[in-house]
């Protein structure tokens, strides 16, 4: 793969108009959402989605979620039972990924849905993203920016340390608000909705919406919820143990909640006051300066952590991320 001189494109007009330069060339540009960074690529482009491939390292089976600006050009791409049309119009826009059967002329390319009859389709709230997919004027696809099975990035730094000369460039709108991914939400052939990965829209508000959801289980690498929902994912260098009530000697700990002398010399709290929007907003982060203290080795000690609002995608994230690794 060549080598891509990476920019860092400032939050101002001058920065979209510049990364919209490279998207329209077939570039690949990362840029911020409410959720996490995504590495976005034209998505009516076969050629320009097959290169956040190589960039990602992400397995071929495993398909993006497409961009778009409203509800309306997101119902335009897919079609979705009325729990689907219901949950568009209260979250979007907004952290809620929805998949359906993807509409005849679309025009999306093909190699966004990995060999699936279906697509993934959000439409985000992040201003800049707002800013960049209308500057842009048309889809993008973007799956997370960082190489595959490793942690999401939660601002444009986590995005250069991972994929400077591989990418064009990183619009750099700050830290992410959510810091978790999107919770995509399937459909099946009766129209019963299915959570294929918890995310920031808590199941509970999606449940006020449109009623009882099928909730994803994290199980065995054989049966993954959606396509590249292997149990490995999201994981640093060093090993997680969960579920911990204190670190031992020599591990480094990552706390929830008051956390009074529970010391190790290498030691974040998610949230000191008990909040999984907090926790789930510097977790990815929290991994990743860990993981530097440690060098990429030793072990992080996990606090429990709720498992309600965001605390279930929180518990997602570190049981793919503590999963035993290839
Ligand atoms: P990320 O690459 O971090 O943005 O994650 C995207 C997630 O969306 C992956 O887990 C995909 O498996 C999932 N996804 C994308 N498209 C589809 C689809 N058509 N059906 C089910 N899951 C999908
Ligand atoms: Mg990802």
């Amino acid at each position: 793969m060549r080598e891509r001189n990476t920019i860092r494109f400032s939050d101002s007009d001058r920065g979209i108009r510049a990364a919209v330069s490279f998207l329209k060339k077939g570039g690949l540009v990362a840029f911020p959402t409410e959720t996490v960074y995504g590495l976005g690529a034209d998505a009516r482009d076969e050629r320009a989605v097959a290169s956040i491939y190589r960039a990602k390292g992400r397995p071929a089976h495993n398909p993006v979620i497409v961009h778009v600006s409203d509800i309306k050009a997101g119902l335009a791409l897919i079609d979705l039972p009325e729990a689907g049309v219901k949950a568009a119009e209260a979250f979007w826009p907004g952290p809620l990924t929805l998949v359906g059967p993807v509409r005849e002329n679309s025009g999306i390319a093909p190699i966004c849905r990995a060999g699936a009859k279906t697509l993934a389709v959000r439409v985000p709230e992040h201003r800049l993203a707002k800013a960049l997919i209308s500057a842009f004027s048309g889809p993008l696809a973007a799956p997370s920016a960082n190489r595959s099975g490793h942690v999401s990035p939660t601002n444009a730094d986590h995005v250069m340390e991972e994929l400077t000369g591989l990418i064009d460039g990183v619009l750099d709108g700050g830290s992410c608000d959510v810091g978790l991914e999107s919770t995509i939400l399937g459909f099946d052939n009766n129209g019963i909705a299915q959570v294929l990965r918890p995310g920031g829209v808590s199941i509970e508000a999606l449940e006020a919406v449109i009623g009882p959801v099928r909730s994803s289980e994290v199980t065995d690498n054989k049966t993954p919820s959606a396509p590249g929902q292997l149990s490995s994912h999201y994981a640093p260098g060093a090993r997680l143990r969960l579920n911990a009530d204190a670190p031992t000697l020599g591990e480094a700990w990552l706390g929830f909640g008051p956390d009074p002398d529970r010391k190790s010399a290498i030691s974040l709290n998610l949230s000191p006051a008990a909040d999984t929007t907090e926790a789930g907003a510097f977790l990815f982060a929290a991994l990743r300066q860990l993981d530097d203290w440690l060098d990429g080795s030793g072990t992080i000690a996990v606090a429990r952590i709720p498992e309600s609002g965001m605390g279930i995608a929180i518990n997602d994230r570190l049981k793919r991320a503590a999963a035993p690794r290839d």
